[in-house]
């Protein structure tokens, strides 16, 4: 639980989902997401995927081999998995129930099979956003300027983005990425909202109670 800063009053920290057809938006959602709020935790995924360019072992993944990856979902490490383009991806548990329970929330990159393992198992706790491209040109367009993976890698993306969009009704916010700072603001927005429901916040009713009988001295 984490102080909310007015005496006695705590939150419970919420899983913030997001998922998007990759070329949406959702990378780059997520780290100006964490940049500019402190008390979110990125949650770093485990992979057989290879590394890209530039990516960083423990930062943006935990590149792992298949031999490792399924002994991870045998001794319980993994929080959700799932097979997203031949490759196995997983949440490990561990840095995920530590942030939670310290009151912290946690951001998560994860597919739609993902978020749905997630909700089963703490549906008061996961908060999902879905992010859509303006359009096909659009998602190509980003796909191509990425230029992290190669032609026949984006035919396949393109392919399945039709797949992953049909999961949408599954989501509880979408948002449609036209303009980066835009669906910034709204991304926020969804965060903030959630942070101050009522039912996350705990030890309102006392909280109230002492400002009554302030009121009433
Ligand atoms: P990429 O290979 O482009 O980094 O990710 C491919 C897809 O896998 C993205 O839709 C991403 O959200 C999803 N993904 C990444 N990590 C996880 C994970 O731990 N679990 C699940 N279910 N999906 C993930």
């Amino acid at each position: 639980m984490v102080a909310s800063g007015f005496d006695g009053v705590e939150r419970r920290g919420l899983m913030f989902v997001l998922s998007s057809p990759s070329g949406a938006g959702k990378t780059t959602l997520s780290r100006m997401l964490i940049a500019e709020t402190p008390a979110l935790q990125m949650s770093v995924s485990a992979t057989t995927r290879p590394k890209r360019p530039g990516e960083v072992h423990g930062k943006d993944y935990f590149f792992v081999d298949h031999t490792r990856f399924e002994t991870m979902v045998a001794n319980g490490e993994l929080l959700e998995w799932a097979t997203v383009f031949d490759n196995r991806y997983g949440t490990p548990r561990a840095p995920v129930e530590a942030a939670l329970s310290s009151g912290q929330d946690v951001l998560f990159d994860i597919d739609w099979q993902g978020t749905q393992q997630l909700r089963d198992r703490s549906p008061k706790d996961v908060v999902s956003v879905f992010i859509l491209p303006p359009s096909v040109s659009a998602l190509e367009q980003r796909l191509h300027t990425r230029a992290q993976d190669s032609e026949e890698i984006i035919r396949g993306r393109m392919r399945k983005a039709g797949d992953e969009m049909s999961h949408f009704d599954a989501y509880d916010y979408i948002v449609v990425n036209d303009n980066i700072g835009i669906a910034f603001e709204a991304v926020k927005s969804i965060l903030r909202a959630e942070q101050l429901k009522r039912e996350r916040q705990v030890g309102l009713s006392d909280f109230v109670l002492g400002l009554r009988r302030q009121l009433e001295k």
